[in-house]
């Protein structure tokens, strides 16, 4: 099988974003930073359906986290694009036009799971994710996606926060290890104190200690946010 072309990865923003939102929420600039830094180098990132104000500051916001966030032994970050379009505005804008049967829809409800084949040469060249804060027990937003026709594949039966769902389709696709090889993390409790933690609803890939790979910064937001839910 020949050597597939980077893939595509594309997030549908569809959290609250409208022209008075000067700066993206703290996590999602967090979230979408770490997805630069997780997908390889040679592979590109696209935002889609963002307001005319994010659109136009996203590139400096994400800039600034990736450089804040990275070590010098990091390795450089994916491309990226943004773009107020809807998701299937872009594909059918583009030059020329992208089928939607090359876009792969990262839905928790759908009937396959992702596998290695799926980023082989013919197959998908999208991969496509919503941009969601996850709820606790998930809603089903993803349906909002599923309703435009994608191909799904899930990533089993956990929810993961979308740039974890992001590292995980990367290291399926492009590292082509099957989703039972890659070690995860479930539920984690991060604590910050004798006193305070909380748990994360969500499933996360293991780093070499076993600990769960959160985007950088995201702890020290998630304390403060604690620190914040406790002032009266
Ligand atoms: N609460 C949302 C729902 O139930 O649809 C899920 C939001 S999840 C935090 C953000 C995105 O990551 C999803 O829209 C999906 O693209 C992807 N994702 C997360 N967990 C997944 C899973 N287990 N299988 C497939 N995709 C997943």
């Amino acid at each position: 099988m020949s050597a597939s072309p980077a893939p595509k990865y594309i997030i549908e923003h569809m959290e609250e974003d409208d022209d008075q939102t000067r700066t993206l929420p703290p996590w999602v600039l967090l979230e979408y930073g770490q997805m630069l830094k997780v997908a390889s180098p040679s592979s590109t990132v696209g935002f889609t359906s963002l307001s005319a104000s994010t659109h136009a500051s996203i590139s400096t916001q994400l800039d600034t986290v990736v450089s804040q966030t990275s070590s010098s032994s990091s390795k450089p970050p994916a491309k990226f694009f943004a773009s107020k379009e809807s998701i299937l505005t872009y594909l059918a804008s583009a030059s020329p036009p992208i089928p939607i049967s090359k876009v792969c829809l990262l839905d928790p409800k759908a009937p396959k799971a992702l596998c290695p084949e799926d980023g082989q040469a013919g197959k998908f060249e999208f991969f496509l994710f919503g941009g969601i804060l996850g709820d606790d027990p998930p809603r089903d937003r993803t349906g909002e996606l599923r309703k435009l026709g994608f191909e799904g594949r899930h990533l089993r039966d956990v929810q993961m926060t979308t740039d974890t769902a992001l590292h995980v389709t990367k290291l399926v696709v492009e590292d082509q290890i099957p989703l039972e090889d890659i070690k995860y993390v479930d539920y984690p409790t991060i604590t910050f104190n004798p006193r305070e933690s909380v748990e994360m609803p969500f499933r996360y890939v293991a780093d070499e200690k076993g600990e769960p790979i959160l985007p950088e910064g995201m702890r020290k937001l998630l304390e403060s946010d604690l620190n914040r839910t406790f002032e009266f």
